[in-house]
């Protein structure tokens, strides 16, 4: 039987074309197909939707929605799922539908481009036709990569454990964090012991409800903390994801850390501590500098990116969860984003 994949177009880069003051456009899905004839030479077959393309700097957690939406209807039909995205915030969504897709036991596979498709060294081909074969990818008539993932650039990430760190040149995306789960050249090499397992007897759960109550602080030295107070008081807040420095370090004196000590402990505001360095993790206590954190309910985000860490948010105030709920999964790992 033929793997059947469904290709779902949000716009980004690769679908773009230069409009008539040389700014790049999202074009619509027809006109990136007419360069993509190779897509007929496959022995799967590829059915598409697309969305209103956009670039993906414009988009909001209502996408996120949709795309679960769309996955949930097309979940029995298909055997996995190809985004074709924007990078810009390619590795917020794929973080996020790491979260609402619960058992997930197909692959969805992010990809895009740097350069639109219909320029001469464009990547997006590449990058889609290894996406195709890897979502298509079987063994024992089971899915190889039943996970969120990004493909870029002859690899292939863990959604939530990867970031756009290069806006130059064709490898956009690292996760320093975690190995990668496959890697593409003459053949495509997969690392299994990194790839997620599914529980068979489990079945997909897909959550359509996200909460934005939150807010990323990047602390900097002379941070003037009215500032920090005046998150803290915005009325509604629920989480912070606090970027520090190093192992998750922080400035000591007392004013910085009485407005942290009101937000956790007075106004019940969650915040997750997570390092501004790429690679590591964060080690409460290790330093003076953070052992405060400890006492006033700061949950360590260990080796969590922030984008990893702020959909997680979003997503744990969506569901009918304690208090004390929300921080036990924030300090844990549900969906591999965590060490
Ligand atoms: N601005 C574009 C986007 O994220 C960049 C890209 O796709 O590479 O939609």
């Amino acid at each position: 039987m033929k793997s059947k994949i469904l290709m779902i177009y949000t716009g980004g880069t690769i679908g773009m074309f230069k409009n008539s003051s040389g700014s790049l456009e999202p074009f619509d899905f027809k006109h990136l197909m007419n360069y993509l004839p190779e897509l007929k030479q496959f022995d799967v077959q590829i059915d598409s939707i697309a969305f209103a393309p956009v670039d993906s700097a414009t988009i909001t957690p209502d996408l996120w929605i949709k795309l679960v939406e769309t996955i949930e209807k097309k979940y029995i039909k298909y055997d996995g799922f190809i985004i074709l995205h924007g990078t810009d915030t390619m590795a917020f969504s794929a973080s996020a539908l790491s979260f609402m897709i619960e058992n997930l036991q197909k692959p969805v596979i992010f990809t895009g481009s740097q350069l639109p498709i219909g320029q001469l060294r464009t990547d997006g081909k590449e990058n889609l036709i290894t996406s195709i074969e890897i979502a298509a990818s079987k063994e024992n008539n089971k899915a190889i990569v039943p996970e969120v993932c990004i493909f870029f650039q002859n690899k292939l990430f863990r959604g939530n454990r990867s970031r756009k760190y290069n806006a130059e040149y064709f490898d956009a995306f690292e996760s320093p964090n975690y190995p990668l789960l496959a890697e593409a050249g003459i053949s495509i090499k997969y690392n299994k012991y990194a790839i997620n397992k599914f529980e068979q007897n489990k079945i997909p759960r897909f959550h359509k409800k996200l909460d934005k109550n939150v807010f990323v602080i990047k602390l900097f030295p002379g941070i003037p903390y009215e500032y920090i107070e005046t998150v803290v008081n915005i009325q509604n807040l629920k989480g912070i994801v606090l970027e520090t420095y190093g192992a998750g370090n922080a400035p000591t004196d007392k004013k910085f850390l009485d407005i942290l000590r009101v937000a956790t402990e007075e106004k019940g505001i969650i915040i997750i501590n997570v390092s501004q360095c790429n690679a590591g993790s964060v080690k409460m206590g290790l330093y003076e500098a953070s052992s405060y954190f400890e006492k006033i309910g700061i949950v360590c985000g260990k080796d969590i990116t922030t984008e990893a860490a702020l959909v997680k948010m979003m997503y744990l105030f969506s569901l009918d969860l304690s208090h004390k709920e929300i921080k036990k999964y924030l300090s844990e790992n549900i969906a591999g984003e965590m060490s």
